[in-house]
C-alpha cells in the first residue's frame, strides 16, 4: 500500500479521484506534479489498475523523466515501471510506429529539415533563401499551421506570399513523402488523422490507454488537445493539472483556454483548486504574487505559504553582465562554504541563451562547475560571429583560405564567384587573386586596402579588432544592408555582435581570445554529455518550468531583456499587451522556482550603453490589487509622475488623489498594471 498521508485535503481528493474528467488548477509549488505522481501510485498500487492502461504525459523529455523518477520513488512495486510515461511526441510516435510501420529511421531531424527547406526556398528563387533566420521563420510557420490543424491556404506568412508559402509547404511535404520520413510536427498531425479516420485503430488505443494524465496542461496546443479528446472519449478518464499563470508557449500556439475551459469540453469535470505553496518561503511567494497580480487577463488565485518566513530576496544592480556573473560566482562560493553542499542547489535563470555567455566565461575562469540545461548553440557559432572570427583568423594566419573565401565579399568587394573559385586552393589567396584574375584596378585597390587594414588589425587587442571590423571595415553596415534588403529584423544580429565584442574584452591578444573560444566550445560539449553531474544550473526561464532550486539568481532583469524587446516592438496594442503579459508570466515562472533565496539582478549598462531595470521590478515593489483595495481615504501613495499624494476619494477602482500640483482621479488598476503607483 502506498500511504497518501503526505498530502493535504485538496491534494488527496484529486489523488483519490479515479473515474471521469478532473482538472487541478493551481499556482506554482502547490503540488500539481506531486498529485500526478501520487495519483499514479494510488491507481497502480492501491486500486490495482492495470499500469499499462495509464498514460502520463509531460511536455519535455526532462520533465517526463523527472515524473517517472518521482513516481518510482513513491513505491518499489514493479508495476509502477509499466506505466507509459512520455512526451506528446514520444507517445504519439509510439502509436504511429505500431500502426503505420514507422521506425526510428523514419524521423526527419531538424538539421535535415533546415537543409531541405533551404533548397526549396532557393529553387523558388525566394530572395533570402540562404538566411538562417528566414529558414527558421518558415519552419515555425509550417509548424504553426500543422499544430493549429489549419489549412495552409488560410495562413498569412510574414515573409512569403501566400502562393509562395503554399508551394514551399507542398514541396516540403512531397520531399518527405518520397523518402518516407516524418518530422516532429507530423508525429502529431499524423496521429490525429490516423485516430480520427480509422475507427478500429482508435478503439484499440482507447482500450489501451484508459487513464490519461497531463502535467503543465496550460501549454497544450490544438492538435495535442484534439488527439487527447479522441483517445479519452467516451469514458473521459482524463486528469489534467496546470496553471494558466505559467503559460509561456503562446508563440508556439499553446492555449491556456483549453485548461480554463476544460469543463466545457468534458461534462461533469471534477475541479480541484490547490492553494498552498510548499516550495517557497513567504517572501518569495509574496514577490511572485505582487508580480503576477499586474496581469489583467487572469483569474485571481489565493496562495498560502506552507514554509513560513525566512527567505532572502535581494535586488542587485551590477555595472554590466561580467560584474553580474562575477558577483554570482563569488556569492555561490561563499554560500557553499557556509551551508550548502551541492552546486545543484543553485540556479541562474535568464531570458535568452545569449546571456549565458558571460556566466560560462566567469565560471570556467573561477573553476566552478556548472551544467547548462538548454542545448547550447554559442554566440561563436552564429554565422555573423563566424564572419568576424574568420577575419581574426586571417589576421593570425594569412593562409587560411577557407576564411578568405568566407569574408572576401563581406562587405561586398565585387569579387566574382568564378574568381574566388579559381584561386581558393592557391597557397597565397590574395596574391593569386591579384595576379591570376583579371581584376579591375578599382578591385585591386580594394584588396590592397583590405591587406593594409588586416595588417593594422593584427596589432590590436581582440576587442578593438572586432570593433574595427564592425565599424572601419564596415561589417555592421554590410549586415544592416543585407538584412534590410531581405526584410530581416536586425536587433538579434546586432546583439550577437555586441555580445561577441564583449566576450573579447578581457583578452590581450587575438591568439589568446581564439584559444579561449576553443576551450569554451570543448567545455560545452563535455557539459552536454555530463548533464547529471553536480554543478550550478544555468537555464533559460522556459526550461526552468516545473523545477525547483534552493537558491535562484535571475539575471539581466532589464527592459528589453525581460520583457524582451520583441514583446513590445511587434504587433498592435492588444497584441503587445498580450506579449508583455506572457513575458510577465515568464518572470513569474523564474521567481517561483526559488525555495529559500532569490536574487534579481539588473545591470546598469549593456554593451557600454545605459539600460533601465525591468518594469517587472516596479511591479513587484508597487502594491497589489488587494492592498489598493484595502487603502482608505487619508492613505498616502506615491505616483511615478505626480509624486506624493493623499487619497481623498475612493470608488471601485477609481481613486481621487490630492497631489502637490492639484487633484487627480486615477484608475488604480491601470496604474498598477503599468507599475505607476506605490503605497507609502
Ligand atoms: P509547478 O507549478 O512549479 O510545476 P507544482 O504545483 O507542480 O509546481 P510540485 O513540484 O508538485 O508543485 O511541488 C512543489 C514542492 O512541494 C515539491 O518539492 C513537493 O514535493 C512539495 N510538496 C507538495 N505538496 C506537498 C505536501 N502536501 N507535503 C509536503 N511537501 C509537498
Ligand atoms: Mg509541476
Amino acid at each position: 500500500m502506498i500511504s497518501i498521508g503526505k498530502l493535504n485535503e485538496n491534494q488527496e481528493s484529486a489523488v483519490n479521484h479515479i473515474d471521469g474528467p478532473c482538472m487541478v488548477l493551481a499556482g506554482p509549488g502547490s503540488g500539481k506534479t506531486r498529485v500526478i505522481t501520487y495519483r499514479i501510485a494510488n491507481m497502480v498500487v492501491n486500486k490495482n489498475i492495470r499500469p499499462s492502461s495509464i498514460l502520463a504525459i509531460s511536455f519535455t523529455k526532462a520533465s517526463s523523466v523527472e515524473m517517472k523518477n518521482r513516481a518510482l520513488s513513491l513505491s518499489n512495486d514493479y508495476r509502477m515501471n509499466k506505466v507509459t510515461y512520455g512526451t506528446f511526441h514520444s507517445v504519439f510516435f509510439r502509436i504511429l510506429r505500431y500502426f503505420e510501420n514507422y521506425s526510428l529511421d523514419s524521423i526527419f531531424d531538424e538539421k535535415s529539415k533546415r537543409l531541405v527547406l533551404r533548397g526549396i526556398l532557393k529553387s523558388l528563387n525566394v530572395e533570402n533563401a540562404d538566411d538562417d533566420e528566414t529558414i527558421g521563420q518558415v519552419i515555425n510557420e509550417i509548424s504553426y499551421v500543422k499544430n493549429e490543424l489549419m489549412d495552409k491556404i488560410d495562413f498569412e506568412s510574414e515573409i512569403l506570399s501566400s502562393d509562395e508559402f503554399t508551394k514551399v509547404y507542398n514541396l516540403y511535404e512531397e520531399h518527405k513523402n518520397t523518402i518516407n520520413k516524418i518530422d516532429f510536427d507530423d508525429m502529431l498531425i499524423k496521429t490525429y488523422y490516423l485516430l480520427k479516420n480509422n475507427k478500429p485503430v482508435l478503439d484499440r488505443i482507447r482500450n489501451t490507454y484508459k487513464y490519461i494524465l497531463v502535467d503543465e496542461f496550460q501549454d497544450i496546443n490544438k492538435v495535442q488537445f484534439e488527439v487527447l479528446k479522441l483517445i479519452a472519449n467516451p469514458i473521459n478518464n482524463i486528469f489534467v493539472v496546470g496553471d494558466e499563470d505559467q503559460s509561456i508557449y503562446g508563440f508556439r500556439g499553446s492555449r491556456p483556454d483549453f485548461l480554463l475551459q476544460f469543463e466545457s469540453y468534458f461534462e461533469n469535470t471534477k475541479k480541484v483548486l490547490l492553494d498552498i505553496n510548499y516550495r517557497s518561503k513567504n517572501e518569495i511567494v509574496d514577490v511572485a504574487n505582487r508580480l503576477i497580480e499586474k496581469n489583467e487577463n487572469r483569474y485571481e488565485k489565493v496562495i498560502m505559504c506552507h514554509q513560513g518566513k525566512g527567505a532572502t530576496v535581494n535586488y542587485v544592480s551590477p555595472e554590466d553582465s561580467e560584474e553580474e556573473a562575477t558577483f554570482i560566482a563569488k556569492d555561490i562560493l561563499e554560500e557553499m562554504k557556509k551551508e550548502y553542499t551541492e552546486y545543484t542547489d543553485f540556479a541562474v535563470i535568464y531570458r535568452t541563451n545569449i546571456q549565458s555567455r558571460a556566466l560560462v566565461d566567469i565560471f570556467m575562469d573561477m573553476r566552478i562547475p556548472f551544467v547548462v540545461k538548454d542545448s547550447v548553440i554559442t554566440i561563436y557559432d552564429h554565422w555573423a560571429s563566424q564572419d568576424i572570427l574568420a577575419y581574426l583568423r586571417i589576421a593570425l594566419n594569412a593562409k587560411s583560405n577557407k576564411d578568405w573565401v568566407r569574408i572576401i565579399n563581406k562587405p561586398f568587394r565585387y569579387i566574382s564567384k568564378d574568381n574566388v573559385n579559381l584561386v581558393k586552393e592557391e597557397s597565397d589567396f590574395i596574391n593569386a587573386l591579384i595576379n591570376k584574375c583579371d581584376l579591375h584596378p578599382k578591385q585591386i585597390k580594394t584588396i590592397n586596402d583590405l591587406e593594409i587594414d588586416l595588417s593594422y588589425l593584427k596589432t590590436l587587442n581582440p576587442k578593438n579588432a572586432i570593433s574595427y571590423i564592425r565599424s572601419s571595415l564596415d561589417y555592421d553596415r554590410y549586415i544592416l544592408d543585407y538584412c534590410s534588403n531581405r526584410k530581416i529584423k536586425t536587433n538579434g544580429l546586432i546583439e550577437i555582435l555586441n555580445e561577441l565584442e564583449s566576450s573579447a574584452m578581457n583578452f590581450k591578444t587575438i591568439q589568446e581570445y581564439m584559444e579561449h573560444i576553443e576551450r569554451v566550445k570543448s567545455e560545452l560539449i563535455e557539459n552536454k554529455n555530463n548533464k547529471n553531474s553536480d554543478g550550478v544550473i544555468f537555464t533559460t526561464m522556459h526550461s526552468a518550468k516545473g523545477l525547483e532550486f534552493k537558491n535562484v539568481y535571475i539575471i539581466g532583469a532589464n527592459e528589453g531583456t525581460i520583457p524582451h524587446e520583441k514583446s513590445y516592438d511587434i504587433g498592435d496594442d492588444e497584441k503587445k499587451t498580450e506579449q508583455i503579459e506572457e513575458e510577465r508570466r515568464l518572470m513569474y515562472v523564474a521567481i517561483t522556482r526559488a525555495e529559500e533565496s532569490l536574487y534579481i539582478s539588473y545591470p546598469i549598462s549593456k554593451y557600454g550603453k545605459k539600460v533601465s531595470k525591468s518594469r517587472f521590478i516596479d511591479d513587484i515593489k508597487s502594491p497589489t490589487n488587494k492592498e489598493m483595495q484595502d487603502t482608505t481615504i487619508g492613505d498616502k501613495i506615491y505616483h511615478k509622475r505626480f509624486k506624493e499624494g493623499i487619497i481623498i476619494q475612493k470608488e471601485g477602482n477609481s481613486i481621487k488623489v490630492k497631489f502637490k500640483d492639484g487633484d487627480r482621479t486615477l484608475d488604480y488598476k491601470v496604474c498598477l498594471t503599468k507599475g505607476m503607483i506605490w503605497k507609502i
